[in-house]
């Protein structure tokens, strides 16, 4: 198959009439579409529960998104046998064959950008460039583990020897189970599912209760780009009610999950038990949480630095695991850029992400409450320089936070809020500020804004995270540019969008034949 080169799908210009009409249309065309309800698809079946769950739009709670059948344990058991038996084939469907699927559905994803992301906006609240980010996202995810197939399905380098024909060769596991966050529900969601399939396994997918709906037209696209039966198997449904039942079927083979630090960890003892029957040991990809920390040096540019501070940690609300959530600033510049910040924070509008405000609101109820908590902690921990408190309208809206003057060993700088809560903190030099950096059970991301040389490297060895960025924002990784995955509580470092990333979904066989 010859294949043009991968490159980043653009992200939309909303600054253009044209693009800002399209937007409108779609948002349109989707709210005309809201309410509908949703099956559960098992081996190319839908099927309709009883029992529904309302997906909600977080910003207009009257808004009901749609509503989305619930697999029960019966219902997810069905999905891992019809998994199972697709299995069967599905592994010896020619790499090319299934890299195929993936190149079409991106097709019909970028046919159709503006009303994926229009859905987003409803369903999760983002706001139009975070929803258009998100899709872009979910087709380089495509584009990117199809060419990684054709590439791992290429003839592997081994060390030739007289006499033999040496073949190895990356065959799939079998059948995964793919658990999904809320805050990438597109991306990450159609990124671990189809990197699962396009490596020969068959999937089923839970997604995040509080965004079904994406993911429910998603399994609907797949099945559009020709997507044979049971190779991906739909299971909406509580994760506190099945989630369990998936990660401990004797014929799961391995589970991929992104999500909190304390369901992977669930996930990750549960799994290595064998059940009953069980033939192998199950696998684990597991992305968690993130304290994500921006380091600004005596000698940085002090505008850029405020500027990539309040993007990492408001953008779509602090709801990224790579959220910016704690800068630590060197105590020569620490006043200068604390003001910029301030000044910067207060300038974001909060709002309906329909009419795309910078901000908007957080996930649900449960999310809204926890943050105002960490409010309430940071006010003990810290003095409060912006927000604080709860924000006008119709859902889960917040204040953008600014707490200053926060000790390193405070809550607010070790525990993962979720929201929109900025720590900061004074460091008395800089090999201080990478220790405090490093002061947390996490690392996934962190950035260092300076301009010395010396100090940049010294950032280079110390500062353990997975992706590390160099005078620019800790938010927005691209895929095939910044493969993602973190270290320690963050989790397994798969490096998602990344050239390991396929490996983890595979096993490598080796043939010998002697001549
Ligand atoms: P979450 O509450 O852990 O949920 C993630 C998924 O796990 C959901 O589908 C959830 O289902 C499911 N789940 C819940 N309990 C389960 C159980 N006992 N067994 C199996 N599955 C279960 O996380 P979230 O709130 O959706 O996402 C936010 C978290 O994800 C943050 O910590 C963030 O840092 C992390 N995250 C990490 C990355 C990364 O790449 N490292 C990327 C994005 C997000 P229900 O919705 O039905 O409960």
């Amino acid at each position: 198959m010859t294949m043009v080169e991968y490159r980043n799908e653009p992200f939309t210009d909303f600054k253009q009439e044209v693009n800002r009409q399209a937007m409108q249309d779609a948002l349109e065309h989707v709210r005309a579409q809201l309410g509908r309800a949703y099956p559960l698809r098992i081996d190319g079946q839908e099927i309709m529960t009883d029992r529904r769950s309302a997906s909600i739009n977080p910003g207009q709670l009257k808004q009901i998104v749609g509503y989305v059948s619930q697999a029960d344990a019966d219902l997810a058991r069905q999905a891992i046998e019809a998994a199972d038996a697709a299995f069967q084939d599905w592994q010896h469907v020619a790499p090319d064959v299934r890299a195929g699927y993936l190149f079409k559905a991106a097709a019909l994803i970028r046919r159709r950008k503006f009303e994926f992301s229009a859905w987003l906006v409803y369903e999760v609240g983002k706001n139009w460039g975070e929803a258009d980010a998100d899709v872009a996202e979910a087709i380089d995810f495509l584009e990117f583990y199809g060419r990684e197939m054709l590439r791992l399905a290429e003839p592997q380098p081994l060390t030739p020897t007289p006499g033999e024909e040496n073949r190895l060769t990356y065959i799939p596991l079998g059948v995964g189970v793919v658990i999904s966050p809320w805050n990438f529900p597109f991306a990450i969601m159609a990124g671990m599912t189809c990197a699962a399939i396009v490596a020969g396994n068959t999937v089923v997918l839970k997604p995040a209760s509080t965004a079904p709906v994406i993911a429910a037209r998603f399994a609907e696209l797949m099945e559009e780009a020709g997507l044979p039966p049971g190779v991906l198997n739909f299971v909406p449904g509580s994760g506190g009610e099945i989630g369990d039942l998936l990660v401990d079927h004797p014929r799961t083979r391995f589970v991929s999950f992104t999500g909190s630090r304390d369901v992977g960890l669930r996930i990750n003892e549960r799994i290595a038990r064998p059940a009953q029957g069980q033939l192998w040991i199950k696998r684990l990809i597991a992305e968690m949480g993130g304290k994500d920390g921006i380091v600004v040096d005596s000698s940085a540019d002090s505008a850029e630095a405020a500027e990539a501070i309040v993007a990492s940690a408001f953008g779509f609300q602090g709801q990224k695991c790579s959220a910016g959530s704690r800068a630590i600033i060197h105590r020569d510049k620490y006043d200068e850029v604390l003001e910029l910040i301030i000044e910067k924070t207060k300038q974001l509008t909060i709002g309906l992400p329909e009419e795309n405000y910078p901000i908007g609101p957080v996930i649900d109820e449960s999310a809204y409450n926890k943050i105002k908590e960490y409010m309430e902690i940071g006010a003990a921990e810290g003095r409060l320089v912006a927000g604080g408190d709860i924000a006008e309208g119709d859902g889960f809206y917040l204040q953008p936070t600014v707490f200053a003057d926060v000790a390193p060993e405070a809550r607010i700088m070790h525990e993962e809020i979720f929201g929109p809560v900025l720590a900061v903190c004074k460091a008395g030099d800089f090999k201080q500020a990478i220790d405090i950096f490093n002061n947390t059970e996490y690392g996934l991301t962190g950035s260092v804004f300076s301009r010395n040389r010396e100090h940049l490297e010294y950032a280079r060895r110390h500062m353990h995270c997975g992706n590390l960025y160099f005078n620019r924002k800790c938010t927005g990784a691209l895929v095939g540019v910044h493969p993602f995955g973190g270290f320690n509580m963050s989790g397994t470092d798969s490096k998602a969008g990344g050239r390991d990333y396929l490996l983890l979904f595979t096993q490598a066989k080796l043939v010998s034949e002697k001549w």
